[in-house]
């Protein structure tokens, strides 16, 4: 279904943002015939350039982030002749009134300003906005993490934007929430009967949530040394995916209702604050291994550095669904493999019938992987068939929506859906600005608990699954890790 007519301002049009991730993302819908004829895309950058440049520059993107077989060549050229660019510093006041004029063009369009520039540039850009009329009821504001560095930054960055904005009008990215199987994690819990009576305490054992990388910090290490695992990957993602597994059903399907809900959740996070940061959290750092391959140290060249590129967290909720259910989550980088996962393990059956058998049972798992191969399994126990005996056999029933779409079917990327949803005007999929503070309020004290104990980061292996002491944490608790591939 085709949005309404929209102009599109990427602030950052050149940075990797918007090359590897938006202009795809645009091109694929525009392909898809979503983008209305009239629609635009402004490029606005402090790079010296002008549209022609920026268009052979998207044109070279394209080439590389999409397959050979979306490029269709009439596609291709509708959507560049969308393109045009500014070349404007937005820390200077001058610069502005080219983008008012290129707006003023199409006063009947939506009005979209995409802040792919670092975080520092987000208040300056809304108040550039606002001084020159352009910050209408009818734009939309988008800002990607990181939002804050803590609790302090992320209220004061809330301040700066709505000062500017409506709420309504500001969408906050997480684009783990954009993907697919996220949203059909919401589609299993709320259309079908048969999971929501199993979803707490009683039936569920822990759960595991799990994003693992295996590349380095590479070139991000002086932003990343600032940050860490925590603040790059808790805060946000792993946090939100935590939400809308644990949150009570909202009453309908609605921004609002469903972000009350996810807010309880983060309301209901047991605090982890002092010593308990020991017995709740390990923190890593990866190894050398070898001349090739530099350690985190290394790579963000400051070897006293205490920032953790691995996490692992026994996060518990405090309320009636979750009392005594575990939710372990875990980040790294240059471990094993690139998983994102999450793993809703249940109870063992209350008896076990087939007690001397061979094969033991194993628990269901219910697993929702975000990558490599998007999609839902849920783990069952079967009899393993033939006449040699009564063994059993785990086998994974797939819930993944690829299945009868056709062979060329692509699982759409999570930009694609969430830029046509801020067209939209529809902000289920978009953090509020109170839970992104009540992350941070959870997240916080953790830092400082670290950063009290004096502790350092435990060394681990590149290549391998993380800490000894993470492995230690669920032992401690009878549990194992899934494994990591
Ligand atoms: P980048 O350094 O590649 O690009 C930054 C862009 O901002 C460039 O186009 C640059 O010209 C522009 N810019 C900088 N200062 C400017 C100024 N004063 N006036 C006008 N333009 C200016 O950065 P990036 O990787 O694209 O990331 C941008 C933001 O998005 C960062 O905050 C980053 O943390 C966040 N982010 C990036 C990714 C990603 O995949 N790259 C993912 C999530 C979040």
């Amino acid at each position: 279904i085709p949005v309404d007519p929209f102009d599109l301002v990427i602030f950052g049009g050149t940075g990797d943002l918007a090359m590897r991730k938006l202009l795809p993302a645009l091109f694929r819908r525009d392909a898809d015939g979503q983008i209305p004829a009239t629609a635009r895309i402004l490029g606005l950058a402090r790079t010296d350039q002008d549209t022609e440049s920026f268009k052979a520059e998207a044109r070279a993107a394209l080439h590389k982030h999409v397959a050979v077989d979306e490029l269709d060549s009439i596609a291709l050229e509708r959507f560049i002749e969308r393109l045009s660019y500014l070349h404007i510093d937005v820390t200077d006041a001058r610069a502005w009134g080219e983008l008012v004029s290129y707006l003023n063009e199409r006063p009947e369009h939506i009005r979209v300003y995409y802040l792919a520039v670092g975080p520092a540039l987000f208040g300056p850009i809304a108040q550039g906005l606002a001084q020159v009329g352009l910050a209408t009821t009818k734009a939309r504001l988008v800002v990607e993490k990181p939002l804050g560095h803590d609790l302090a930054s992320a209220m004061t960055l809330n301040r700066e934007l709505s000062s500017v904005f409506n709420e309504k009008s500001i969408y906050r990215i997480d684009h783990y929430l954009g993907k697919e199987t996220v949203q059909n994690l919401m589609a299993l819990r709320f259309a079908n009967a048969l999971f929501e009576p199993l979803w707490n305490a009683n039936r569920i054992d822990h759960v595991q949530i799990t994003a693992s990388e295996s590349l380095g910090v590479g070139t991000r290490g002086s932003y990343y040394d600032t940050a860490g695992a925590i603040r790059d990957m808790v805060q946000n993602h792993l946090v939100q995916l935590l939400c809308l597994l644990a949150m009570e059903p909202p009453y309908k399907f609605d921004a609002d209702a469903l972000r009350d809900e996810k807010l309880k959740v983060l309301r209901s996070l047991r605090p982890i604050t002092g010593r308990n940061v020991l017995t709740n959290t390990v923190r890593g750092q990866y190894l050398a291994h070898g001349p090739d391959a530099p350690s985190y140290l290394q790579e963000v060249g400051n070897p006293d550095s205490k920032t953790e590129s691995y996490v692992a967290i026994k996060a518990e909720i405090d309320n009636w669904r979750w009392s005594g259910v575990p939710f372990y989550l875990r980040t790294g980088k240059k471990l094993r493999a690139q998983m994102t996962e999450i793993a809703v393990v249940f109870k063992e059956p209350a008896h076990s019938v087939f007690g001397d058998l061979e094969t033991p049972s194993m628990p269901n798992v219910l697993s929702i992987r975000l990558q490599p191969d998007e999609g839902l399994q849920l783990v069952i126990m079967t009899k393993d068939p033939g006449p040699g005996g009564f063994r059993l056999r785990a086998i994974p029933l797939d819930m993944t929506f690829a299945e009868g779409r056709g062979s060329n079917w692509r699982m759409p990327d999570a930009y694609e859906r969430l830029l046509m949803d801020v067209v939209r005007g529809n902000q289920t999929l978009f953090m509020r600005g109170d839970e992104v503070e009540a992350a941070w309020r959870w997240i916080d004290p953790i830092i400082e608990a670290w950063e009290a104990s004096g502790l350092r980061p435990e060394g681990y292996d590149p290549g391998s699954r993380g800490p000894i002491a993470a492995v230690e944490m669920m032992a401690r608790d009878g549990r194992r890790w899934r494994e990591i591939e």
